[in-house]
């Protein structure tokens, strides 16, 4: 008899969860059984589910946000996903759309007893054109395996978010807005049809001129689940090259920016890093002393065909130093790992928000001022979208073991949202936490337009319920009636008057206590920024399709067993399914210590339940035989070196 697969293996071993689903839900679930759709039920998958990348104060979560999902589907193809969506309105269950969780607003979080389209495997490239420049992707697709491919035949992503490991269709849900959009904008602007299927379960494609391509922009799957993409690429460049200038104050860097763009200059993209963000990054290096200039700093990419296109003529009009060529480029590349400061927190808050050019020192200024009331450093550095605005990126570390110090910081972080308001800015995506300032992103007729097409499409509000759409808003209990709109405007101006008091109150609350050096499976857990970038390029993830087996899903179910929360002895079993390769470490956006934590967790795990040694074994030759390994290893993900050695199978 040949050998059980283990996703069939798993889920056998999970299947006594059913009798815990209600009549909808075991209909649902028959059906989609029948037809052959992926599904988990175990909790521990459920509860990975249950969490994006924000990491609200335990009250708030309490109040609003402790919903679990009762199964998680995961279609293939984009007819999987209409059944999924049709059975859903039948029996009235809630759905949200999950891509690889890696926003932070709190837009992917499900609903309680809903069901969670988990479109991570639906992915795939189906075509690349290279006549047209045109590219054929599944929307559950990630931006790095993308940009892999095109790679092999000469051609680029004309713009990505820093977080390549998120997918197609959850970027183009949200913002759209990230590296290169200097030179190419926002994504919907390369996106030449969409696949879409809309609550009701009937399918379409979409083209930029439909009327209805623009429901989907920036909606954050409350209208429908976008399948497939078509996007427009270019060849790739044949030069580049990153040039880093450096000022004095903020002021004549935003002098100097303005200058840049004037110069027409063949530029692809432009970064600003404040006095801050330098500080951090000279502590981040591994370079000893102080390579980079601590003073804020313009990061100049530039394109072309020949070398002399490189060679640009800098502005003369204002002073600027630059700094040595390999300071730029590991600047550049640094674009990547934006959260990487998080590891000294263990916590990390911030915002994000488009502020124009014209208030940048200024709000940066009175940003920086507010963080030191706190008692905290703000780090900021922005993304210039065109001559008049910057996607700007805050950041300050914080400590989510003292919920008071905690709520008062994220607090902090709206107020940081409501100083960008008074310079005329907007924050960048609205999700549960930004809903109170919703009518600064999206205007009063759009809005409008959205929330009948809503009303049409999704009269029960099954889709993505809880957000800004929605009639029930995740902000409709007691607290979230303090912050709706208006009063929360009001309540944080107040806020902000009386910052010195609550400031000071944070430092001395700050000042207490501090903490001996945790363990790596300690601060892996609080420092883990629930991005998901190590969990595309799992082997063991590619294999089984559970996310409890990855660096994230791991370091979740290890808090909670922190909190006295034990999984199950069959879940359990499936946190040893690792093949030890480290391609989660090399990827980690905070460069957590991965591997000594993954130790340390099955230790508790093994003294619980023992070791599942012959399940270990099967998963292990599973693995190794899979093409997905393979192409693994054949595109350096993993290194032929990693992973379980012969002499450590004994153990297993
Ligand atoms: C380190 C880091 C760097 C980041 N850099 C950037 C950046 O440069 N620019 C930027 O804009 N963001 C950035 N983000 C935020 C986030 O990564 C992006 O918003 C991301 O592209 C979202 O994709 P996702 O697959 O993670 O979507 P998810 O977080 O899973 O989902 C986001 C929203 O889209 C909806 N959705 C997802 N897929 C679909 C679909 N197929 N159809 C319909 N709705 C869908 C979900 O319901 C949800 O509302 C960053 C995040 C991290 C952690
Ligand atoms: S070591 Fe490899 S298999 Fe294990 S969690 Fe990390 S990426 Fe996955
Ligand atoms: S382990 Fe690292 S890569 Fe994975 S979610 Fe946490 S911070 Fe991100």
């Amino acid at each position: 008899m040949p050998k059980k697969k283990m996703r069939q293996l798993l889920e056998e071993l999970e299947s006594d969860t059913v009798d815990e689903l209600d009549d909808d839900l075991l209909a649902v679930y028959r059906a989609l059984r029948k037809t052959g759709v992926e599904i988990l039920l175990s909790e521990s998958e459920r509860v990975v589910r249950s969490i994006d990348a924000s990491e609200p104060p335990k009250f708030v979560s309490a109040i609003l946000l402790s919903d679990v999902p009762s199964i998680i589907a995961k279609p293939k193809d984009p007819d999987q996903v209409r059944r999924c969506v049709q059975l859903c309105r039948r029996h009235g269950v809630p759905l949200v759309v999950r891509g690889a969780a890696s926003s932070a607003f709190g837009a992917v979080l499900p609903p309680d007893g809903g069901l969670v389209l988990d479109i991570g495997e639906l992915a795939g490239i189906l075509s690349i054109d290279r006549e047209r420049l045109l590219v054929n992707v599944l929307s559950g697709t990630r931006w790095a395996d993308l940009s892999l491919e095109l790679k092999k035949s000469g051609l680029a992503l004309k713009s990505s978010p820093s977080s390549l490991f998120s997918t197609i269709g959850g970027w183009f849900s949200t913002g759209g807005i990230g590296i290169n959009s200097f030179s190419f904008g926002e994504i919907s602007r390369h996106v030449r049809q969409i696949n879409v299927v809309f609550p009701n379960g009937k399918a379409a494609s979409l083209s930029p001129k439909d009327p209805r391509f623009k429901l989907f922009m920036g909606t954050e799957g409350q209208l429908g689940v976008v399948t497939e993409l078509i996007l427009s690429v270019r060849l790739a460049p044949k030069y580049t090259r990153a040039l880093l200038l450096q000022t004095s104050t903020d002021a004549h860097a935003f002098r100097l920016i303005v200058s840049v763009l004037r110069s027409g200059m063949p530029l692809a993209h432009m970064l600003y890093f404040d006095e801050n963000r330098c500080k951090e990054i000279n502590r981040l290096t591994p370079i000893p002393g102080k390579p980079l200039h601590e003073a804020p700093a313009v990061l100049l990419q530039i394109e072309g065909d020949s070398l002399e296109a490189l060679e640009p003529r800098l502005p003369a009009d204002v002073s600027w130093s630059a700094a040595p060529e390999f300071m730029a480029n590991l600047l550049w590349n640094e674009r990547y790992f934006p959260m990487r400061g998080r590891r000294h927190g263990p916590g990390m808050l911030g915002a994000e928000l488009i502020v124009p050019l014209s208030s940048m020192p200024r709000y940066l200024a009175r940003i920086r001022k507010l963080g030191r009331m706190f008692g905290v450093n703000v780090t900021s550095d922005a993304h210039i979208l065109s001559d008049g605005e910057a996607l700007v990126l805050s950041f300050f570390n914080t400590d989510q073991r003292r919920q008071i110090m905690y709520s008062i910081h994220a607090a902090l972080s709206m107020l940081i949202t409501r100083v960008g308001i008074e310079f005329k800015g907007r924050p960048y995506a609205i999700g549960v936490w930004n809903q109170p300032f919703s009518s600064f992103v999206i205007s009063r007729e759009r809005m409008d337009e959205l929330r009948r097409r809503k009303q049409e499409l999704d009269p029960d509000d099954l889709f993505n319920p809880g957000k800004f759409l929605s009639t029930s808003s995740k902000l409709s209990t007691t607290f979230g009636i303090f912050l709706k709109e208006r009063i929360p405007l009001f309540a944080l101006g107040s806020l902000l008057a009386a910052a010195e008091f609550i400031g000071r109150l944070s430092r001395s609350i700050l000042s207490v206590g501090r903490r001996e050096e945790p363990s790596p499976l300690d601060l892996s857990l609080l420092a883990c920024a629930r991005c998901g970038a190590c969990v595309s390029v799992c082997p063991a993830y590619i294999v089984t399709g559970r996310e409890l087996v990855t660096g994230r899903g791991k370091l979740l179910i290890a808090r909670r067993i922190m909190n006295g929360e034990m999984p199950s002895e069959a879940e359990a079993r499936e946190i040893f399914l690792c093949m030890k390769c480290r391609a989660c470490e090399e990827v980690c956006q905070t460069r957590l210590p991965l591997l000594s934590a993954y130790e340390e967790l099955e230790e508790i795990l093994e003294a619980e339940f023992g070791r599942p040694k012959e399940l270990i074994e099967g998963f292990v030759a599973e693995v190794e035989a899979s093409p997905e390994y393979e192409r693994l290893m054949y595109d350096g993900v993993i290194s032929p070196d990693a992973g379980i050695k012969e002499g450590e199978s004994d153990a297993v």
